[in-house]
Formats: structure tokens, C-alpha cells, sequence
């Protein structure tokens, strides 16, 4: 069993051992923690019911600097959970299982590498922020801080807005679906959908918001690219809903950058890019592989 707790939601799911999704359930995510471990609870329980699953073992996936050592978290800012808050050992107290806890984007990394059928990548968790995670020879890397892939924090633009994290100018906040929403303020929809579509429909200013925005990605692709050189890298998170259209004009971007260089036209980043299914929830799956490979 594994869940995926994000600011929005909480998604359940239950897999085989061979990563087929064989039931699943979504709930809004309160606040607080003890409110995530309880609605969490819940979601257990329901799956428990309706799946016949045991659920020995959950594996959970949590945005923030994950200990996985302690099963606390650290800056998961928009569940408004504490700092050090003993997540793991709440939820395994109020289900009765035992439970793995990790960073979400860790687990949809570990997810998308079993429904693409790839052991090396970088994912690109491109959400409210954006991190990326990292399945080396079939590893995750999580870093000696939890902190690996947590490229989103680098700072490329010294004019640029304060991050969240106290740096000015970081590349969350010109690649992410933060950097889209205050570029394309939405009509309702997720901000990236209204771009695209803005941008197919054939507005020019939407175009241009569209390719810049591509770009900053592809300077987060090259980076994962140039940094661990997987084989892949995995374009995932609420921005890659927009599907093929976003890795096109990723990809295009990658190659216009690659332009006027022999050496990055070499390691062909436009062929090496691929989107998160759109089909599979990758980080609840990863979450329960997770809680699989531990037990
Ligand atoms: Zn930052």
C-alpha cells in the first residue's frame, strides 16, 4: 500500500508486487499534523476494506526534507506539519502497519522508473516548486542530507524574486508551476493547461510566456543531465498534466539550446526526455514499492 500526501490531496493506492495499481482512493488533505495522520488513517482503513489488502507495510510519500532514519519531516510547509513531527510513528500507531516514509518526489521517481520500465533517471518534479529525484542504477539517491536533487534551490538569477527558502532568485521560481501561475494567471484551471492551450490556440503572447517557460525547464534538464547523467530524465509533477505538449517544448528547447554546441548536441537531451505517464499516479505506486522493498 502507498500513499501520496500533497498540499491538495492524499492519494491511496494499493499495488501488486509486479507495480499494477489494483485499487485506489483521493481525499482532500487537511492541516496540521496530526489531522494528515488521521484523514491518512482513513484512507488505510477504506483500502483495507475495499481492497482486502493487508497493508503490513505503507509506504508514504511527503513533500519536505524527508529523515527517513526517524520517519520525520522537515519543511513540509503547506501540510503545515511541525518540523520534526514523528509522522511515521503516528501513522504506524493509528494503523497498526509499519510505515516507510519518504520524500514525494523520491517515491514518484521510484513509481515512474517501474511504469517506464527504466532503472537510471532524474525526475523532475515540476509542482508548486520544483525538485528533482534520482533512481541511479536502480537506487534511489537520496544525498547525506535528504537533499540530493533538491535543485530547485540554486540560484540563477541574482535580479530575481526572494524563494521561499531565504535565496533571491532560485530556479523554482522561473521553473515551476509557481513561476507559470505568476506568469499566466489562470482562468480557473491549472495556470500551465490555460498556457498551453492559450499558446495552441495561437496567441502570440502566450507562445512566447510558453517557450520561456520551456527553457527555464530545459536549464533544469540540463543541469540533472550534466550533473548525474541518467539515461533518462522523467518530466512529472502538476505541470506535466499538459502531457506531450510540455515535453515537445521542453525538447525543442533543449535542442535550440544544444544549437551552437557539438558537445551538448552529443549527449542528445531532446532524445533522452520523457513525460510521467499521465495514466499511472507514479508517486502513490512509488510509495507502495517503497514500503515493498523495505519490508
Ligand atoms: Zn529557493
Amino acid at each position: 500500500m502507498g500513499l501520496d500526501i500533497g498540499a491538495t490531496k492524499i492519494l491511496g493506492v494499493v499495488a501488486s508486487a509486479d507495480g499494477e495499481v489494483l485499487a485506489s482512493l483521493r481525499v482532500a488533505s487537511p492541516t496540521g499534523g496530526d489531522q494528515v495522520v488521521a484523514v491518512a488513517a482513513e484512507v488505510v482503513e477504506k483500502l483495507r476494506a475495499s481492497a482486502g489488502a493487508e497493508g503490513g507495510v505503507i509506504g508514504v510519500g511527503i513533500p519536505g526534507l524527508v529523515d527517513v532514519v526517524h520517519g520525520t519531516v522537515r519543511h513540509a510547509v503547506n501540510l503545515g506539519v511541525a518540523d520534526g513531527y514523528p509522522f511515521s510513528d503516528r501513522l504506524a500507531a493509528a494503523t497498526g502497519a509499519r510505515v516507510v516514509l519518504d520524500n514525494d518526489a523520491n517515491a514518484a521517481a521510484l513509481g515512474a522508473a517501474a511504469a517506464l520500465g527504466v532503472d537510471d533517471l532524474g525526475y523532475l518534479s515540476l509542482g508548486t516548486g520544483l525538485a528533482a529525484a534520482l533512481v541511479l542504477d536502480g537506487r534511489l539517491r537520496r544525498g547525506s542530507r535528504n537533499a540530493a536533487g533538491e535543485i530547485g534551490h540554486i540560484p540563477v538569477d541574482p535580479g530575481g524574486p526572494r524563494c521561499e527558502c531565504g535565496q533571491v532568485g532560485c530556479l523554482e521560481t522561473v521553473a515551476s508551476g509557481s513561476a507559470v501561475a505568476a506568469l499566466w494567471p489562470g482562468d480557473g484551471r491549472p495556470a500551465a493547461q490555460a498556457l498551453f492551450d492559450a499558446a495552441a490556440a495561437g496567441s502570440a503572447e502566450a507562445v512566447a510566456v510558453r517557450d520561456r517557460f520551456a527553457a527555464r525547464v530545459a536549464d533544469a534538464v540540463r543541469l540533472v543531465a550534466l550533473t548525474v547523467d541518467p539515461a533518462v530524465v522523467v518530466l512529472g509533477g502538476g505541470v506535466a498534466q499538459v502531457g506531450e505538449r510540455l515535453r515537445g517544448a521542453v525538447a525543442h528547447a533543449l535542442a535550440e539550446q544544444a544549437a551552437a554546441s557539438p558537445f551538448l548536441r552529443s549527449l542528445d537531451l531532446p532524445g533522452r526526455l520523457r513525460l510521467a505517464p499521465l495514466d499511472v499516479p507514479v508517486a502513490a505506486l512509488g510509495a507502495a514499492l517503497l514500503g515493498r522493498a523495505s519490508s
